[in-house]
C-alpha cells in the first residue's frame, strides 16, 4: 500500500509501505477514505518534534471502512464506516476510564507515542490503511446520515476547540476571547457558541482567517492593527473576558491571556506550546484567575458533537479550504504550512 513517509523536516514522501495488518486480537484495519493535515503534522513538518526514526506514516487524522477485524473487536465489524480517534488508549486501565486515554499507560508502554503517525509503533492515517489498536475503544461507527468529511475532523480538532470551550467553563451570556482563528481556533470558536456565548471577539493576524471568524458570528481583533487589550475592555464594560481560550500556542499569547481575563476569569490553553513561559502569576493571584490546559481524548466528546452534527447545529466542512489527492500531501503541507491561497484545513483523499 502507499502512505505519507516522514524521511525528515519537508521531507514526506507519497511512497510504498508495508500493507496494514491486524497484530492483536483488539486490533482493526482501516481503508482511509478521507485524511486530513493537522497543526501538529506542520511540527514535523518544520522539524520541531524530535524524531528518532524515519520511514513512517504521518497523520492521526482519517476515516474510513473497517477492512478486518480482530477476534476480541466487539463494537465495529468489516464493512462499517468508523472515524478513528487520534489518541489511542486500551479502554479498561484508571485513565482511559477517567477520560484520560492519551494518559493510557498500557498505549504508552515503554515512553510509545499513543498518537497515529509520529512513530513505526503507531504509523499514521496519510496512508491507504491503517492498524488501529484497541478498536472498541478508538473506533466510532459513523451515521448513515453523517458523511466521511463532516465526521473527518471529530478525530482531533473538533474536540480539541471544544475542549478549550469546556475548560473555560464557557456557559451562557459569558463575553470569550479566542487567541488564534486556525482549525483549533475556529473549532473553539463553535464550541464557545453552541454552549451559549453571548459574544465570542476572535483574535489573529491573518485577515483572511478574521474574514471566516466575522463569517461564523464572532467579532474579529486584529493584533497588528488593534489593541487587543483595549478592545477587549471596550467590549466588556471595562471588566475583561469571561474565558480566554489560546488556540495557537504561542508563549506570548499565555500571558495576554491573564491580561484579558477578567477578575475570577477562566484560561484554557489548548495550543501546543513546547517552549518556555514567561508569565506574571501575580496576576493569577490577584485576579483569582483559573488556568487551565489539557491535551484532547476524543473519545469523551466524540458521542455529543456527533449529535449535534447529525441535528444540523454544527457544520465541520466549513474550514475546509483544499482538498487533495494523498499523492499530493506535500504540495497540501506547503499550502498549509505557509497559508498559502487562504489554506485553512486542507483534506486528503487516497
Ligand atoms: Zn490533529
Ligand atoms: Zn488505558
Amino acid at each position: 500500500m502507499k502512505a505519507v513517509v516522514y524521511h525528515g523536516p519537508a521531507d514526506f514522501r507519497f511512497e510504498s509501505v508495508a500493507d496494514a495488518a491486524l497484530r492483536d486480537p483488539s486490533d482493526v484495519v482501516v481503508r482511509v477514505s478521507r485524511t486530513a493535515i493537522c497543526g501538529s503534522d506542520l511540527h514535523l513538518w518544520h522539524g520541531g518534534v524530535p524524531v528518532l526514526e524515519q520511514g513512517f506514516a504521518v497523520g492521526h487524522e482519517f476515516v474510513g471502512v473497517v477492512e478486518d477485524a480482530g477476534a476480541a473487536v466487539r463494537t465495529v465489524r468489516r464493512g462499517d464506516r468508523v472515524l478513528v480517534s487520534c489518541t489511542t488508549g486500551c479502554g479498561t486501565c484508571a485513565p482511559c476510564r477517567d477520560g484520560l486515554h492519551s494518559a493510557c499507560p498500557v498505549t504508552t508502554a515503554g515512553g510509545a507515542q499513543n498518537v497515529f503517525g509520529f512513530s513505526s509503533a503507531l504509523p499514521g492515517g496519510q496512508a491507504e490503511a491503517v492498524r488501529v489498536p484497541f478498536a472498541d475503544t478508538n473506533c466510532f461507527r459513523i451515521p448513515a446520515s453523517v458523511d466521511d468529511e463532516h465526521a473527518l475532523f471529530l478525530t482531533d480538532i473538533l474536540p480539541t476547540g471544544y475542549l478549550g470551550a469546556e475548560l473555560a467553563e464557557v456557559g451562557a451570556g459569558d463575553v470569550v476571547v479566542v487567541l488564534g482563528c486556525g482549525p483549533v481556533g475556529a473549532f473553539a470558536q463553535r464550541a464557545s457558541q453552541l454552549r451559549g456565548a453571548a459574544r465570542v471577539l476572535a483574535v489573529d493576524p491573518d485577515t483572511g482567517r478574521l474574514a471566516r471568524a466575522a463569517a461564523r458570528g464572532c467579532e474579529t481583533i486584529d493584533p497588528a492593527q488593534d489593541d487587543v487589550a483595549a478592545r477587549v475592555l471596550a467590549a466588556t464594560g471595562g471588566r475583561g473576558a469571561d474565558a480566554v481560550i489560546e488556540a495557537v500556542g504561542r508563549p506570548e499569547l499565555l500571558q495576554q491571556a491573564l491580561l484579558l481575563a477578567r477578575a475570577g476569569g477562566r484560561i484554557a490553553v489548548i495550543g501546543l506550546c513546547a517552549a518556555p513561559v514567561e508569565i506574571q502569576p501575580i496576576l493569577l493571584f490577584l485576579k483569582n484567575l483559573t488556568l487551565r490546559s489539557g491535551l484532547v481524548n476524543p473519545q469523551r466528546f466524540v458521542p455529543r458533537l456527533l449529535a449535534a452534527i447529525e441535528a444540523g447545529r454544527l457544520d465541520p466542512t466549513e474550514i475546509i479550504t483544499h482538498r487533495l489527492a494523498l499523492a499530493d500531501a506535500a504540495r497540501g503541507y506547503e499550502l498549509f504550512a505557509r497559508h498559502e491561497d487562504g489554506a485553512l484545513k486542507v483534506v486528503l483523499a487516497p
